[in-house]
């Protein structure tokens, strides 16, 4: 009986100081993170030891260790852009499918501005709402074919000696407008059209209205100020997301 109980006792103090052992453990690697770049032996245990860790122990290991951090934070800001545009885009801008034309009526009585169906629909409704509230929203663009937009994009870049980057910043490249999808359209003020595709277009009436109205009819602003796609701020384009198609079409990636 006394043996066992001396066993018992023997294998209870073996197993205190495994326990004391493994906290004492953790206790000094847990110190040593927490000073860990305070010495020169410790560089090599933190993340920039790859870069430095090669010439632990001269002055010039704690300044390359330093300048590196800026590096890794702009790689890490550059990996956070990259994860929100989606892989088929060009210049900030994503690509797109041409509406078939038969899915397209006009929102001018001439034709020659055309949405998809239910944007048209509910664009036309738009108009009618604003107009009962004195304020003339005015189509200036709709759907545009890739051939238009290669015309758009190439000759004004050219005719204003612009890089491919400057350019996209103002106009999609063909293939990459949402014009193509029928979903989007520029939009004017009927008493203001000198503010017509200028930025001052979110001084005039019709924007305010807009701002205030447009989400009840389905659209919404492209291209808001500060956009993650990096264009620029374009407080006349809109874009109707008011069915599944076009939702599916602008945020399904
Ligand atoms: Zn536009």
């Amino acid at each position: 009986m006394a043996g066992r109980l001396r066993a018992l006792f023997h294998r209870r103090v073996w197993l205190w100081g495994l326990i004391g052992f493994v906290a004492a453990l953790q206790l000094a690697l847990v110190s040593r993170s927490l000073i860990s770049g305070n010495g020169p032996g410790n560089v090599s245990g933190n993340s920039s030891g790859n870069v430095s860790g090669n010439v632990s122990g001269n002055p010039s290991a704690q300044s390359a260790d330093l300048a590196y951090r800026p590096a890794e934070t702009g790689l890490a800001a550059a990996i956070r852009q990259l994860s929100l545009m989606p892989a088929d885009s060009l210049l900030g801008h994503i690509a797109y499918t041409e509406a078939p034309t038969n899915t397209l009526s006009p929102v001018l009585p001439n034709g020659s501005i055309q949405l998809r169906d239910p944007a048209a629909e509910r664009f036309l409704a738009m108009v009618k709402a604003a107009r009962a509230n004195g304020v003339k929203l005015i189509p200036l663009s709709g759907f545009r074919s890739v051939e238009e937009q290669t015309y758009l994009f190439f000759t004004l870049k050219a005719k204003q000696a612009l890089s491919a980057k400057e350019r996209a910043q103002v106009s999609a490249p063909p293939g990459y407008s949402e014009h193509h999808t029928g979903y989007a359209v520029d939009i004017g003020d009927g008493d203001r059209p000198d503010t017509d595709l200028e930025t001052r277009f979110d001084e005039t009436p019709a924007f305010r209205w807009l701002r205030a109205n447009a989400a009840r009819f389905g659209f919404e602003l492209s291209f808001p100020e500060g956009n993650p796609q990096g264009v620029s701020y374009e407080p006349w384009h809109w874009r109707f997301v008011g069915d599944r198609h076009s939702l599916e079409t602008f945020y399904k990636r």
